[in-house]
């Protein structure tokens, strides 16, 4: 007998997540010899800061198993990093550390047995990690901002709904849209937050790439009631160490010992070396302020130049707070894109690959309607490392961008030639 074999129904049919699929399919075409600007995955183009890089060859001989929820020390400079940085207080016995944010948000959609509230756009991972913990997701349509945004009146209307626990994921600044909420926003949410009792996991991964250097917490205005979602994967070019970190309140001890008793029965516990390594990342250095602030930097003037190309193009195109991201909409190019048998955001990312050699995300993997023609681009296929070097002692001006931003800056181009091109703008 041949072996028996059936997938759980809430795993079967599931895809490799797109971001992590489109490395290999860029990689495949880049292969048979196609010229192709890798603009799917988000990866940090910049390297771990040699102060990190140092703490985890030092640590490499650790070998024992750790606490599950992080070492304490770690889990004390994270709680330190939060109150410096970002101007909340968590006390270090209320973070967890794990294999990535990522891990720690599905593990938290595990324990929280309630409705996930679930804005639209969002970060690709949420809806299928609530698929596979069997949660309920009631997507909540964009407003503000190019319609991109959550604003509290949908918020409030999608409690009053019924009287059940509520789970709202934040994410600022955003991935996909490079969008972040700022303070007037964030209070008027957390109002509501608070009137219906609802728990907000606040994913600030890109917290720490903000432009302007001037991350404000989630948890400034809502405290009582939110999870503050972090790690070293963006900030600290770090994603492939797997380290990510959840900050709780006081309110939600039950949540956080939940957590740590699921982490006890998987994974154990997050790798030592790398822990030991974190400690370095999170403590002040500084170094390490001088990585982060050329990094924004470079970021900063990439995504501001890119933007006003593909907006002068023609494209709908929100400004950017931080991070990698920026989400071009193609609608107001609906027509003459019709006229090329393109209607949906699929077709136009194949139009683009095939044209351009520019691959990108299409919105609806971020829950856009497909028609709607969003896309996210990641601008990050450059050579961060000689592009910081170059950054800290010269001028930042279009040669810096041809230089040593090369690939990303000759993709900008080449979709904003095309948007031309398709739009009759000269
Ligand atoms: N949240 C968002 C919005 C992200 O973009 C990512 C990485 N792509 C993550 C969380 C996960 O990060 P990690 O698991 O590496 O900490």
């Amino acid at each position: 007998m041949t072996p028996r074999l059936r997938i759980d129904p809430r795993v079967d049919g599931l895809p490799v997540s797109p971001t992590l699929a489109s490395r290999g399919r860029s990689g495949e075409l880049a292969a048979a010899g196609r010229r192709v600007y890798r603009l799917g995955l988000g990866q940090s183009p910049f390297p771990v800061p040699e102060p990190v890089v140092a703490a985890l060859r030092a640590a490499a001989a650790e070998k024992d198993y750790l606490p599950p929820g992080g070492l304490a020390e770690l889990r004390a400079a994270v709680a330190d990093h939060h109150r410096r940085r970002h101007g909340i207080a968590i006390a270090a016995e209320d973070v967890v550390v794990g294999p990535g944010s990522k891990e720690l948000m599905f593990l938290l959609q595990l324990c929280f047995d309630g409705e996930i509230l679930l804005p639209t756009p969002s970060w690709v991972s949420y809806v299928p990690q609530a698929r596979l913990a069997g949660r309920k997701v009631v997507a909540l349509e964009g407003g503000g901002h190019h319609g991109l945004q959550l604003s509290p009146e949908t918020l409030d209307r999608a409690c009053a709904a019924a009287d059940v626990p509520r789970l709202l994921f934040l994410n600022s600044p955003s991935n996909p849209t490079g969008l972040a909420y700022e303070r007037d926003e964030q209070i008027a949410l957390a109002e509501v937050c608070r009137r219906h009792g609802v728990v907000v996991l606040s994913d600030e991964i890109y917290g720490d790439l903000r432009f302007d250097g001037r991350h404000e917490s989630f948890a400034c205005h809502y405290p009582e009631g939110t999870v503050v979602a972090s790690g070293l994967s963006k900030w600290c070019g770090a994603g492939g160490w797997r380290l990510g970190t959840l900050g709780l309140p006081a309110t939600l001890r039950p949540l956080r010992r939940a957590l740590e008793a699921v982490a006890s029965e998987t994974y154990s516990t997050t790798s030592a070396p790398i822990q030991r390594a974190a400690i370095a990342a999170f403590r002040p250095g500084a170094e390490l302020e001088l990585y982060l602030h050329d990094a924004r930097r470079v970021l900063s003037f990439v995504l501001g130049w890119a933007h006003g190309e593909l907006a002068r193009a023609g494209l709908d195109v929100p400004e950017p707070a931080g991070g990698f991201y920026l989400f071009p909409g193609f609608a107001p190019l609906r027509e003459r894109l019709a006229r090329r048998g393109v209607h949906d955001d699929v077709a136009l990312c194949e139009l683009l690959l095939a044209t351009t050699g520019v691959f990108a995300l299409p919105g609806s993997a971020f829950g856009m309607a497909r028609e709607a023609l969003w896309l996210r681009l990641a601008l990050v296929d450059f050579d961060g490392a000689r592009a910081l070097v170059a950054a800290r002692d010269g001028t930042l001006d279009v040669a810096f961008l041809r230089r040593h931003v090369t690939a990303t800056t000759e993709a900008i181009l080449a979709l904003a030639a095309l948007a031309r091109e398709l739009g009759g703008r000269p």
